[in-house]
């Protein structure tokens, strides 16, 4: 048997694992794990992540709901500023025990010899992710970790904003419109811009005149 490791996102489940229709509940902060984002959008490795939701015991696992909240930092795609906000998510995950595990790897295909496996495959078909996150030491502990990374990888923005009205920059000079808002340039139709000149030379040479 492959040996258990416990780490800091192991969540000891034993006391509701042992009987269905029990609920345990989990407000805890676990430390980000690596791996989720880069610099230039991401939540930093060892970053706070609050964990509110519970643990709920079916026959054949656990089903976690709740939410996860992370300090995610990014920089606006339109207008260059760093950006340092929470990101929030709703999560509902289901933690197979080992033993039903390959099976529920297979598709949990649909033979239902008996009713309780039915009940398992229609809470399951209602997750909106087919991930499958794992129960150790034959269904004491549950690991978070690979179910935190998977919820805030999927949840990073991908043209991140500081604000959903971002005005970004000039694209002619670069300055932040946000702060400028009056500013633009005098729009020189090209079409004209020789024809402008020529009036120019004109009117300077009857100057001269
Ligand atoms: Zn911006
Ligand atoms: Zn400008």
């Amino acid at each position: 048997m492959a040996r258990v490791e416990y780490t800091e996102w192991t969540v000891p489940v034993a006391q509701v694992g042992s009987r269905p229709g029990q609920t345990m509940d989990l407000n805890k902060e676990f430390p980000a794990p690596s791996g989720i984002g880069d610099s230039y959008v991401g939540i930093k490795e060892n970053a706070p992540v609050q964990v509110d939701g519970h643990f709920d015991s079916i026959v054949d696992g656990l089903i976690f709901m709740g939410s996860m909240t992370a300090p995610m930092h990014a920089v606006c795609a339109r207008c260059d500023v760093d950006i340092d906000q929470d990101l929030k998510r709703d999560v509902v995950a289901f933690f197979p025990y080992e033993s039903s595990r390959a099976e529920a790897m297979n598709g949990r295909s649909s033979r239902g010899k008996n009713g309780k496996e039915q009940e398992v495959e229609i809470i399951a078909g209602e997750e909106e992710s087919e991930d499958l996150y794992p129960l150790i030491d034959n269904g004491s502990f549950a690991d978070l970790e690979a179910l935190i990374r998977d919820t805030f990888v999927d949840a990073l923005p991908l043209q991140p904003t500081c604000r959903p009205d971002c005005k970004g920059l000039c694209p002619q000079c670069g300055l932040d419109l946000n702060e400028n808002p009056d500013h633009h340039h005098d729009q020189v139709d090209m079409r004209f811009a020789g024809l402008a000149a020529l009036k120019q030379q004109l009117e300077n040479e009857q100057d001269e005149d």
